[in-house]
């Protein structure tokens, strides 16, 4: 009896563990991240990082870039810490 107390206990513990890293996961910041393109040098690491899935390859049909969805980045700046070539700014 006291097992199965325990194996409840530790089932709402580890759901409510994961809802709180869900939630502080998904904070956004004041400040979003833009690349400029003419420092980049399509490392790739940048989107490697973000865990929000906002940066991609793209390609005007000659060029490749790397571009930010404004609407997806939540500011966290792992993108900014990870590119060695400072092509990442805040906006
Ligand atoms: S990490 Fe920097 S250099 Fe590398 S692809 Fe991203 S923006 Fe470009
Ligand atoms: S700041 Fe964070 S969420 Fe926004 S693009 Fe960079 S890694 Fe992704």
């Amino acid at each position: 009896m006291k097992t199965k107390q325990n194996r409840v206990v530790g089932l709402l513990f580890l759901a409510v563990t994961m809802v709180m890293v869900l939630f502080n996961s998904c904070d956004k910041y004041e400040t979003t991240y833009s690349v400029n393109n003419s420092k980049c040098a399509l490392c790739l690491s940048c989107i490697s990082v973000c865990g929000q899935h906002a940066i991609s390859l793209e390609s005007d049909g000659t060029t490749q870039y790397v571009k930010i969805d404004q609407d997806k980045c939540i500011g966290c700046g792992k993108c900014y810490n990870a590119c060695s070539y400072k092509a990442i700014s805040s906006n």
